[in-house]
């Protein structure tokens, strides 16, 4: 929770000479000051996605629903321009790395277009139903292997969903597949769900997939990627870069990566959870609050604080923005809730 000592204290020192209370409410002039971006006026402030970025769209042919890239060595990545997932085929079958929700039921008919290779074996990189929700397509699947963290089997037997195949084979925090001569490094890390992820990675091909990391030419999705541990996110880029890849995969939107756009998201997270920190340590907290007293009083405490908050998130957003507007797209779309993310954890988490 909030450090409230200093408008608790404020509020202790004055409560007894002024009260700034209502006796009954009065209704609000707004019902809530959120704006969204469900109006087509707040629509049209935002800025269109990059042109560079544009232009690496994968064509989906609506008919098929998906489109396939070769990257070599028996690897394929398939993607809707919304998810992405992969397999990997060997000589004695293949294995398949994620099922999404949306395209999920074509991966049998893409793989039988590279190969007559049976699907022996599917990984869940973890246990979001967007990434492994189309599962249900193998159900039928004779002798299906399906590999997942210990704990992301726990989550879905207790949850029990129809659409998300129980795992067969799980295992604690690193295991190596092999099959037709073909090797696979599944590794646990904790960067983005709550019950673990999953980097896999096959180094003869020097392919790495890390789902929910980094969106190839845009900045991450809303929270740093919903991360559920935003220290543990902060780790990943230099986690991911530690291997030796060309081609990478993070699950979302519309280009496949490269170690430069690891690269470029580990500075852009870097910029803004140092810009906030700095911003944030630098205010002088009793100052600020006094001067929101002057108006509302010292006796609405969430209200104060929300003021300081937002006003170091206001103050972040108009620093970070020029310097980010025109390398990455989205910026202008997530940056706030970016802010709010490295906020929360410098605040409540981070040394001063
Ligand atoms: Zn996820």
């Amino acid at each position: 929770m909030r450090k409230l000592a200093l408008p608790f204290m404020l509020a202790v020192a004055l409560n007894s000479q002024v009260s700034f209370a209502q006796e009954s409410q009065p209704a609000p002039k707004q019902p809530s000051s959120f704006a969204g971006t469900d109006s087509a006026e707040a629509l049209r402030e935002h800025v269109p996605v990059l042109p560079a970025v544009r232009a690496k769209y994968w064509n989906i042919d609506p008919a098929v629903g998906y489109g396939m890239k070769d990257f070599g060595n028996g690897v394929y990545a398939l993607s809707d321009n919304g998810w992405q997932s992969a397999f990997l085929v060997t000589d004695a079958g293949v294995i398949v790395f994620d099922a999404p929700a949306s395209y999920g039921k074509h991966i049998p008919e893409a793989v039988a277009k590279v190969t007559n290779k049976p699907i022996k074996m599917l990984v869940y990189s973890h246990l979001h139903k967007d990434h492994i929700g189309g599962s249900i397509a193998f159900k039928n699947t004779p002798g299906l292997q399906i590999i997942a963290l210990d704990t992301v089997s726990d989550f879905l037997k207790e949850m029990n969903d129809p659409n998300r195949l129980i795992p067969t084979e799980t295992f604690k925090t690193s295991k190596t597949i092999k099959l037709g001569g073909k090797a696979v490094e599944l590794t646990r890390h904790n960067y983005h769900s709550n019950e673990g992820d999953l980097f896999i990675y096959v180094p003869e091909a020097k392919f790495l997939m890390a789902v929910d990391s980094v969106t190839s030419g845009y900045v991450p999705f809303q929270d740093f990627d919903l991360s559920t541990n935003f220290h543990q996110y902060l780790k990943m880029f230099d986690e991911i870069l530690a291997y030796k890849f060309d081609n990478f995969i993070g699950g979302h939107l519309t280009d496949t990566g490269t170690r430069k756009d690891v690269e470029i998201t580990k500075e852009y997270t870097n910029d803004v959870y140092q810009t906030v920190k700095r911003i944030h340590n630098s205010l002088n907290e009793r100052a600020f609050d006094a001067e929101i007293a002057k108006t509302i009083g010292p006796d609405n405490e969430f209200l104060i604080f929300k003021a300081l908050l937002d006003k170091v998130t206001r103050d972040s957003v108009a620093e970070l923005e020029p310097r980010w507007i025109n390398r990455l797209a989205g910026v202008d779309v997530w940056l706030p809730s970016h802010v709010r993310a490295a906020l929360i954890y410098v605040r409540w988490d981070d040394k001063e």
